[in-house]
Parts: structure tokens; C-alpha cells; sequence
């Protein structure tokens, strides 16, 4: 149980790579624009400042240079921290140099405020500088829970000293000093909450997209399993059918091109199974397929549409051409010596074919032709192709 909670906090508090990746390119992304932002608004200040005649009061022409000098070092600073935040931001890969320029970004912004405040306390006791400083680094930067304490911590000790060497009023010191503890411990709350807020949306969001991939795996292999036959890896009848019926309809529509449809039937495949067993027949099964699929082209559409029965498509090819493809396939086949368990089986196979053109009108029509030259083929005395087409 405690543990648990630990790992939780664990893995909060140090997010995996992937995570801290990501947050350091929103980081970076978040230091180029606030500094882009913040240069302006230092020009602005300057602008404001250099324009106000001096008076009479030395503090207030002090107090007024000791900010002209302050921001204009700050705008010098942030616009080499915007040309080096542009650079990382389009680097492919976060590095160490992206991390350095997110620490140099924060420690300046709470430094500056610390000198700014400071000066300031030459003409008024307020530290607006510094509070908004922490409130602004709190909500704006997602820094690790360490991280923050410790840059934190710092950044109070150097205000506690650098506001108690300008305020000479003790009770406003002591206010000043309160206000800036709370304005501190107010940036270390904000930075927690944001933190945790956004590594557990990111860590959800790599959830959604992990179970995302895996269902469309899943999706991937169960469209794989209705389409195929799982031992020789060719698509199914239902399948087959499918894409003979394209290409019927391709030829018709078109009036054009033609395909060869061919019934393969392995001969006296029951001895095989009888004689070998059943594992066997499977064997020789597999190794038909693989001849059928290293015989034929990409384009063809070759499928185990049942027992020891296979059906191909000849994308493209003329009456005579398949008659040679065909011829070729029986032959390499009766040829092949398929050794199982160091047995050797020789296989023969007949073939039906008939032609697709633009007078098929269903697949049970171009079926129906094939299956009658198998027959025949059979008849005939097996291991031998026969033609059979529409009149
Ligand atoms: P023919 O030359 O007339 O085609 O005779 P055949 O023995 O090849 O044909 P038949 O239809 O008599 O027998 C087919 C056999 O194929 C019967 C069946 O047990 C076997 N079979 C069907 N599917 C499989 C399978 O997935 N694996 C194995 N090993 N055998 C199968
Ligand atoms: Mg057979
Ligand atoms: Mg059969």
C-alpha cells in the first residue's frame, strides 16, 4: 500500500524520458515566447523611464537609473536567451543545452526580480516585482518538484539578503521579507499542482495512444484471420470471392482486359493423408502454396479456397498465356520432391481453367467453367491441365 503510493509519487516526480522530453519541448516552447514578451515590455519600461526628467531627490535618480541599467542588462539577457530558446525549439532532440537554457531562463527571471525589487524599495516599499516573478514561474514553467524547492529556496535567501541591504525601515523589511516568503511558497504550490497536472495528462494521453496502437493491432489481425487461411497464409474462399468479383466487375465495366481463373486440385490427396497422416498432408498443403506464391506474380490473386483445393486469378493475361503459366505451375509441381520427416512425396495436381472477359456476368458463372475443366482434367486421368470456356 505505502508502497504504491511512493511509486505513484515516484513516477510524478520523475516522469520516463519519453514524458520529460515532451515537457521540456513545451518548456523550451514557453521560453521563447515569454522572452520574446518580456524584451518588449523591458523596451517599454526603458522607454518609460529614460523619458521622466530627474528631479530634486537623489534616491528617486538613483532608484531611476538602478532600473534603466537593470532592464536594459535584462533585455540584452533575454534577447540572447530568445535566439538560443529559437534554436532549441527547432532542434530534433531536446538535449543538455535545451535543460540549461529552461534553468537560465528561470534563475534570470527570479534573479531580475530580485534586483529589480530591491532597487525599487529606494522609492516605495512594494515588491510587486518579486511576487510576480514567483506567481509567473510557478504557472508558466513545468519544473521538476526538486528542482523547483531548490531554485526556490536560492532565489528566497538571495532576496532576504539583497532587500534587507536598500530597505532601512525595519517593520517594512519584515513585511517585505513575509510578503516575499509567501510569494515563494505560493510559486513552489502553483509549480507542484501544474506539474502533476500535466506529467499525469501526458502520461494518460501515452496511455489512450498505447491502447489506440494495440487495438488497431488487434483490429490488424483479426482482419487477417477472416481474410486467410491460417496454415498456408493464402486469403480465404470468402476473400477470394470477394476479388474475383472485382475483377469481373473491373473487365465489364472497362469492356477491356481479361484474367485467367484457375482451379488447382491436388490428386489423390486422401493416400497422401492415409498413407503419411494427416500432419503430413498438412506439410504438403504448405509447400503448394509456397510453390504457388514464388510461381506467380505480385498481381496475382492465389487462394486456398478449401481442403486440398486452391483458386488463382492471371491478372491480365490471355487465353494462351495462362495455358503456359498453368502448364508450368502442374509441372514444377510434379517435379518438386517435398520431404517430410525425411520421407519423400511426390504430388501431381490438375487444373481447370476457363477465361475471364467481359461475358462473365458472376463469379458462379466463371466457377462453374473452371470446375467443369477440372473435372475433365480429373477424368482424363489427373495431373493435367483442361480448358473449358463460355461459348
Ligand atoms: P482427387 O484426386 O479426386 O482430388 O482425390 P482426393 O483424394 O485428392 O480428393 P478427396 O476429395 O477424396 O479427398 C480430399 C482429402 O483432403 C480429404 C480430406 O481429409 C483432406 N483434407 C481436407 N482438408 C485438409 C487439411 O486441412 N489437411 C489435411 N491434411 N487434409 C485435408
Ligand atoms: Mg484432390
Ligand atoms: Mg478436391
Amino acid at each position: 500500500m505505502i508502497s504504491k503510493y511512493v511509486n505513484s509519487i515516484k513516477n510524478i516526480a520523475r516522469p520516463d524520458e519519453h514524458i520529460a522530453d515532451k515537457i521540456l519541448r513545451i518548456n523550451i516552447n514557453r521560453v521563447f515566447y515569454l522572452s520574446v514578451v518580456s524584451a518588449l515590455a523591458r523596451i517599454f519600461s526603458i522607454i518609460s523611464f529614460v523619458s521622466k526628467s530627474p528631479t530634486e531627490y537623489i534616491n528617486e535618480n538613483i532608484w531611476r537609473f538602478g532600473i534603466i541599467v537593470s532592464h536594459a542588462t535584462y533585455l540584452v539577457l533575454l534577447i540572447i536567451l530568445c535566439i538560443l530558446s529559437y534554436k532549441q525549439k527547432k532542434s530534433d532532440r531536446p538535449g543538455f543545452l535545451t535543460i540549461a537554457t529552461l534553468y537560465v531562463a528561470v534563475v534570470l527571471i527570479l534573479l531580475f526580480s530580485v534586483v529589480i525589487a530591491s532597487i525599487d524599495q529606494l522609492v516605495t516599499p512594494s515588491i510587486t516585482p518579486f511576487i510576480i516573478a514567483c506567481i509567473s514561474i510557478g504557472v508558466i514553467f513545468l519544473i521538476r518538484p526538486l528542482h523547483t524547492l531548490l531554485i526556490f529556496a536560492s532565489g528566497y535567501i538571495i532576496y532576504h539578503f539583497a532587500i534587507g541591504i536598500v530597505q532601512a525601515d525595519l517593520f517594512i523589511l519584515l513585511s517585505n521579507r513575509i510578503n516575499g516568503f509567501t510569494s515563494i511558497i505560493l510559486g513552489i504550490f502553483l509549480s507542484f499542482v501544474l506539474w502533476k497536472s500535466n506529467v499525469e495528462n501526458l502520461q494518460l494521453k501515452e496511455h489512450i495512444l498505447f491502447q489506440q496502437k494495440e487495438l488497431e493491432d488487434k483490429n490488424k489481425e483479426l482482419e487477417h484471420l477472416a481474410t486467410h487461411d491460417s496454415l498456408t497464409g493464402l486469403i480465404n474462399r470468402r476473400f477470394f470471392e470477394e476479388k474475383a468479383l472485382q475483377e469481373i466487375l473491373r473487365i465489364k465495366r472497362y469492356g477491356e482486359g481479361s484474367c485467367l481463373f484457375l482451379l488447382l486440385d491436388i490428386d489423390n490427396f486422401k493416400c497422401i493423408n492415409d498413407k503419411y497422416g494427416h500432419p503430413a498432408g498438412d506439410k504438403v498443403l504448405q509447400s503448394v502454396a509456397s510453390i504457388l506464391k514464388t510461381q506467380l506474380r505480385e498481381i496475382d490473386i492465389v487462394s486456398r479456397i478449401g481442403g486440398e483445393e486452391f483458386a488463382i486469378i492471371l491478372v491480365n493475361l490471355d487465353a494462351k498465356a495462362g495455358e503456359i503459366v498453368a502448364e508450368t505451375l502442374r509441372n514444377s509441381i510434379e517435379k518438386e520432391i517435398i520431404t517430410i520427416d525425411g520421407q519423400e512425396i511426390n504430388i501431381t495436381v490438375s487444373i481447370g481453367i476457363t477465361f475471364i472477359d467481359n461475358s462473365i456476368d458472376s463469379y458462379e458463372e466463371v466457377y462453374a467453367y473452371a470446375d467443369k475443366a477440372l473435372y475433365v482434367a480429373k477424368a482424363k486421368g489427373k495431373n493435367q491441365i483442361d480448358i473449358e470456356l463460355k461459348q
